[in-house]
C-alpha cells in the first residue's frame, strides 16, 4: 500500500494483501507457535511466534503507516509497551521527566518498578510549566501524555520536543486518547509514540494490547530484540481483532467526536454542572494548542457535579453514575459503548484525596467515554440521571 494514501485507506489496507493461497481478504488468524523448516534454519520468515507471527506482522505494518512511522511493535498491553520502551532507552543514573497526571498505571510502573533500578523521575504539568526549568540538562527521556486523563489537559508537543532536543533528551508521547486519526506526534518532533490499543485503536472493549511506533532503525532493532527476549507479545487472535478494529477507526472517531460535542455543549448549560472539561469547547484553557496540533478530538468528556439536594458532590456523583442505563458504569474507555465513572472513587482512587484535589480532580468529577450509540439516547440517559 502506498503510504501516502489517505488515513482511512491505510486503516483498511496497509500491511495487508489478500492471502496468496486462498484469496481470503482478511488476514487469517495464524493460531500457531512454530513453523516447519525445509532444512535447518531454512524457513519462510517465521520460526517461532514469540519472535514473529504472520497475523502480528501485518498489524505492526498497518500501525506504522497510521502513525507515519518507519516501524511499529505490538505488546501484550499498553503497559508492556511502556515498560519495553523505557527499559530500552534508560540506564541506571538516567533522569526521566514525566507528566504529572499521566495514566496511573504508567506512574506506578515508573515509581514502583523502574525507579528501583536507579533511574530518577521528576514530574511536571507540561500544559502550564516553564519547560526550561521542567526539563533540565542531562534528561534522558521525556514522557508526555496529551490529552491527559481525566482533566483532558493538552500540552504543546512541538514545544516540549524543541526543549527536549536542546538538552539531548528523547520524547515519548502516549497518544492513546487522541489516536493517530487526530494527532501524529512523530510529525511534531516526538521520537516515540506509545498506545494502549485496548482503548480507541481496537475500539470494541474486547482486547488488551499496546504498541510503540518510531522512525529510528537502530532503536527499533533494540526494541525488537527486547520484545523477543522478554516476550510480552500479544496472541494471533488478539492481533486479528485489532486489525479488524482499526478498519473503522476513522468513522468511529468522527462519531465519538460529533456526539461528544453535542453532550459537552448540553452539559455546559446544565444548572447542576459546575464545569465541563473537553478540548472540544472554546472555554478549554488549552483550546488554541489543541486546535493547532490536533485535527479533532474523540468522545472523552469530564464534568463536575455541584453539591445539592443535601448531598455532597461525591455522593451525588456516586448516585448519578449508578442511575445511567445506556452509559455503563465501568473503568476503561474508547469502545463503541458509552462508559461512565467517578475518577475519585475508581480510576484515580489510589491517589490520596488532598493530592487528588491539588491536581484538580474534584470529588464530584464524572468522566464519560461517549460511544457511538444514538446521541439522543445518550442525552436522555444523562438527563434521567440528573433527576434520579
Ligand atoms: C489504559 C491506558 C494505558 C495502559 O494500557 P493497558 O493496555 O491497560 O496496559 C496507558 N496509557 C493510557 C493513556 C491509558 O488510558
Amino acid at each position: 500500500m502506498d503510504t501516502k494514501a489517505g488515513f482511512d485507506t491505510l486503516a483498511v489496507h496497509a500491511g495487508q494483501t489478500p492471502d496468496p493461497a486462498t484469496g481470503a481478504v482478511m488476514v487469517p488468524i495464524y493460531q500457531v507457535s512454530t513453523y516447519a523448516q525445509d532444512g535447518v534454519g531454512n524457513h519462510k520468515g517465521y520460526d517461532y511466534s514469540r519472535s514473529d507471527n504472520p497475523t502480528r506482522t501485518p498489524l505492526q505494518h498497518c500501525l506504522a503507516a497510521l502513525e507515519g512511522a518507519n516501524h511499529a511493535l505490538v505488546y501484550a498491553s499498553g503497559l508492556a509497551a511502556t515498560d519495553n520502551l523505557v527499559r530500552t532507552i534508560v540506564r541506571p543514573g538516567d533522569h526521566v521527566v514525566c507528566g504529572d497526571d499521566v495514566y496511573g498505571g504508567s506512574y506506578r510502573l515508573f515509581d514502583k518498578v523502574i525507579r528501583h533500578w536507579g533511574v530518577t523521575f521528576s514530574y511536571a504539568d507540561f500544559s502550564t510549566c516553564d519547560l526550561e526549568k521542567a526539563i533540565p540538562e542531562g534528561t534522558r527521556l521525556v514522557w508526555l501524555e496529551t490529552p491527559t486523563n481525566p482533566l483532558l489537559k493538552v500540552s504543546d508537543i512541538a514545544a516540549v520536543c524543541a526543549r527536549a532536543k536542546a538538552v539531548g533528551a528523547l520524547v515519548a508521547v502516549d497518544n492513546t486518547f487522541a489516536t493517530p486519526y487526530f494527532q501524529r506526534p512523530l510529525a511534531l518532533g516526538a521520537d516515540f509514540v506509545v498506545h494502549s490499543m485496548t482503548k480507541y485503536l481496537n475500539g470494541h472493549s474486547d482486547v488488551v494490547m499496546g504498541m510503540v511506533a518510531l522512525n529510528d532503525t537502530a532503536t527499533y532493532d533494540k526494541l525488537k530484540f527486547l520484545q523477543n527476549a522478554a516476550g510480552a507479545v500479544p496472541g494471533p487472535m488478539d492481533c486479528f481483532l485489532v486489525l479488524r478494529g482499526l478498519k473503522t477507526l476513522g468513522v468511529r472517531m468522527d462519531r465519538h467526536q460529533q456526539s461528544g460535542k453535542v453532550i459537552a455543549q448540553w452539559l455546559s448549560t446544565h444548572p447542576d454542572v459546575a464545569r465541563v472539561y473537553t478540548p472540544l469547547l472554546p472555554s478549554h484553557p488549552n483550546y488554541a494548542v489543541a486546535q493547532r496540533q490536533m485535527s479533532g478530538f474523540g468522545g472523552m468528556i469530564s464534568f463536575e457535579l455541584k453539591a445539592g439536594n443535601g448531598l455532597s458532590s461525591l455522593e451525588r456523583a456516586r448516585r448519578f453514575v449508578a442511575a445511567t442505563k445506556v452509559f455503563t458504569l465501568a473503568e476503561s474507555l474508547g469502545g463503541v459503548e458509552s462508559l461512565i465513572e467517578v475518577p475519585a472513587l475508581m480510576t484515580h482512587a489510589s491517589i490520596e484525596p488532598a493530592k487528588r484535589r491539588e491536581i484538580g480532580i474534584e470529588d464530584g468529577l464524572i468522566r464519560l467515554s461517549v460511544g457511538i450509540e444514538n446521541v439522543e439516547d445518550l442525552v436522555a440517559d444523562l438527563e434521567a440521571a440528573f433527576r434520579a
